[in-house]
């Protein structure tokens, strides 16, 4: 039993279809200053935020191409449940550093570099205090510990990165969110899918449409204890099959 039902992920897909919000998500993301990059896909390595019709977005993307689905639920697993034990770059990256759903890739990669320095380091700096009191708690309450290069770890600052006019501001930042939550609360408000609302990661979400999530937490918390990375080749399997 999974926490976010297929049936639902249909309906998002259908109302997402029907009221041209993929087409909307587009708008939004052509609003975005843009800049030079290189491609080089270091900025790939973690996972990231995304917002729902992000998630159905690419949820639809996928459901078009079965072998990269299965390909990427594979590495979605091992991502999620190896997370505590190991670090591994974004799922969707491939083995050339490119990204598998360019296409369809979330607001949270395409603003990716256009920060300003200090701007980005100072939410580095939060992100890192939030994954050590997370890690504490996970100590104290599961007794899991988390290595420190994983709680410490950190994607550098991209000095690769030229905007073409100037870097965004934050506002501009938590304007395109904004824009992009009003898209979320269309289908939620609609109640079109029955399914509570709270910031997932695009790894999240995927787990989420493959096992119950209190499910999935306990496992994961379980193989962080063991070591047991076999299991995830289990997981693999069976999710393969219901995947066909
Ligand atoms: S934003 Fe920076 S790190 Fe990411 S692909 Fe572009 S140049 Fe590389
Ligand atoms: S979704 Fe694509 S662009 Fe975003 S982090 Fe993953 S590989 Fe990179």
């Amino acid at each position: 039993m999974a926490s976010i039902k297929n049936m639902d992920i249909k309906n998002g897909i259908n109302y997402c279809i029907e009221n041209e919000i993929f087409e909307e998500i587009n708008n939004i993301y052509s609003t975005i200053k843009g800049g030079e990059c290189s491609g080089c896909g270091d900025c790939c390595n973690e996972s990231v935020g995304i917002n729902l019709v992000e998630f159905l977005n690419i949820y639809y993307f996928l459901d078009r191409d079965r072998e990269l689905k299965v390909k990427s639920t594979d590495k979605i697993l091992e991502y999620y449940f190896s997370e505590y034990i190991t670090k591994k770059s974004c799922p969707f990256k491939d083995e050339n550093n490119r990204c598998n759903i360019y296409e369809v890739r979330p607001l949270n990669c395409r603003i990716y570099g256009n920060w300003e320095k200090k701007d980005y380091e100072l939410n580095l700096a939060n992100i890192k205090d939030k994954n050590s009191e997370f890690a504490e708690i996970m100590k104290s309450e599961l007794n899991v510990s988390i290595p420190n290069e994983i709680i410490n770890y950190e994607i550098k600052y991209c000095e690769k990165f030229k905007p073409y006019q100037s870097y965004m501001k934050k506002t501009d930042r938590m304007d395109l969110a904004d824009n992009m939550f009003i898209l979320d609360s269309k289908i939620l408000a609609n109640e079109i899918m029955a399914l509570d609302y709270k910031d997932r990661g695009i790894v999240e979400y995927f787990i989420e449409t493959l096992l119950e999530e209190e499910l999935a937490f306990k496992i994961k918390v379980e193989i962080a204890k063991k070591k047991k990375l076999k299991i995830i080749n289990r997981l693999k399997k069976i999710t393969n099959i219901s995947n066909k």
